[in-house]
């Protein structure tokens, strides 16, 4: 069965197209600058071509029509009918609480999706108006929604619930909805495996540290508690965005800096995090070489990125009552061997003992804990496009 993953933005559109027979990736790529000038498809098969077909794409639509012919043309294509796809998984940010599980999309689906827009206005407006291009230009095929938020829809209410006047959560929605699900899901699960134990039977801390970077606690295989909040802003350091402040630095700055809300957002979601506080990058890679050089500033981004994960794994494991596993997982996660030393370093009281030997590997999955740890550390590289696709395959199932 071959399974059509797309990732659709306001202005790109990621894809990858799966043989779910032995999980091949068929075609892979981008389209980037659509509706502005200079756009462009990425296009790579499994056989070997990487081309760059330059085009104007005024449109998804236009897009997606480019991918869909390339995907047929005698010279690069993989595919002789787009019949052969069975089914396109759609990436959508938000589910809010109408969705805590993927699910095959209609007119009534797609609603929905709609109405929790607000929520995530620069997201699942981009995300819905995938789904009708492909609706469009795919009439017969299946397309399914796997949403970023729903594998958190578990949490407690004491994890979920703001200390705000209530009123707010009941008239606007807010409350902490938390994000990277499919990949905290896809690592959890395949923590249990490696463990060759019963993912129901652990208590596991995910932590997924790439440009966005969240933690969850994940209890009996289900997600209990994770950092992002209302939006992706809460919780870790990341590559540009604050997570954690005392939410009175926002008016105190506002004042003295003279900004508008939507200044100050901006501050907080693009200027922050690590680029804020090294001056130097938001990539990881760029801080930790000027770290090496004596940068300070990049020094001190490195210290609270990792102090900031910790302490969240102190809280995790105080609300989970104990832990099984800690698992590493997207670029920083899978490549970082120094923040990962630093992260556990101290936690060897909770029963974790870095193997600092198997702990020098990147991309790779691996223990990375010695084989006499009471709590495994385990480095996992992520995989949320073929989480998508399997679900989507699973969902076709059902009907
Ligand atoms: P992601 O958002 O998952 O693509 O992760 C991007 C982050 O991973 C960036 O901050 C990169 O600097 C970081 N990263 C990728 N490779 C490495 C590496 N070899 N060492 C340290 N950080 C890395």
């Amino acid at each position: 069965m071959k399974i059509f993953v797309i990732n659709c933005g306001s202005s790109s559109l990621k894809y990858k197209l799966f043989d779910m027979r032995d999980e091949d990736v068929l075609a892979e790529g981008i389209i980037e600058r659509i509706g502005i000038e200079n756009s462009f498809l990425q296009y790579e098969t499994k056989e070997g071509t990487d081309i760059k077909i330059e085009h104007e794409i005024p449109t998804h639509k236009e897009g997606i029509e480019l991918l869909i012919e390339t995907l047929l043309s005698d010279e690069h294509g993989v595919l002789k009918d787009m019949d052969e796809i069975k089914a396109v998984g759609h990436r959508v940010a938000h589910g809010g609480e109408k969705f805590a599980h993927s699910t095959l999309i209609d007119d009534e689906v797609m609603k929905k999706i709609e109405d929790i827009s607000d929520l995530a206005p620069l997201h699942n407006p981009a995300n819905l108006m995938g789904i009708e291009v492909c609706k469009e230009l795919m009439s017969e095929t299946s397309q399914v929604a796997v949403f970023d938020t729903a594998f958190h829809q578990t949490m407690p209410e004491e994890a979920y619930t703001y200390a705000l006047p209530y009123e707010y959560y009941e008239k606007y929605g807010v409350r902490r909805y938390g994000f990277h699900g499919t990949s905290h899901g896809y690592v959890a699960r395949r923590a249990a495996e490696m463990m060759d134990k019963d993912f129901e039977d652990l208590k596991i801390v995910t932590c997924h540290l790439g440009n966005g970077a969240s933690i969850a606690a994940v209890k009996n295989g289900q997600s209990v508690d994770t950092s992002m909040g209302f939006t992706p802003l809460e919780g870790l350091v990341m590559g540009t965005r604050c997570g954690d402040i005392d939410p009175a630095i926002i008016p105190f700055i506002m004042d003295k800096e003279d900004m508008t809300t939507s200044e100050i957002d901006g501050v907080l979601n693009k200027e922050s995090g690590l680029y804020g506080v090294s001056g130097v990058s938001s990539d990881m890679r760029d801080i930790e070489e000027a770290a090496d050089n004596g940068n300070n500033q990049a020094r001190v981004a490195l210290d609270i990125f990792n102090y900031r994960v910790k302490k969240y794994i102190g809280s995790y494991s105080a609300a989970m009552g104990r832990i099984d596993a800690v698992v590493f997982t997207a670029g920083i996660g899978e490549n970082a061997i120094e923040t990962r030393e630093e992260i556990l370093s101290g936690l060897e009281y909770m029963g974790i003992e870095l193997d600092k030997e198997a702990n020098d590997c990147r991309g790779k999955e691996q223990i990375i804990s010695t084989s006499d740890s009471r709590v495994k550390a385990i480095v996992i590289p992520t995989n949320e496009e073929l989480v998508i696709a399997k679900d989507t395959e699973e969902i076709l199932g059902r009907y």
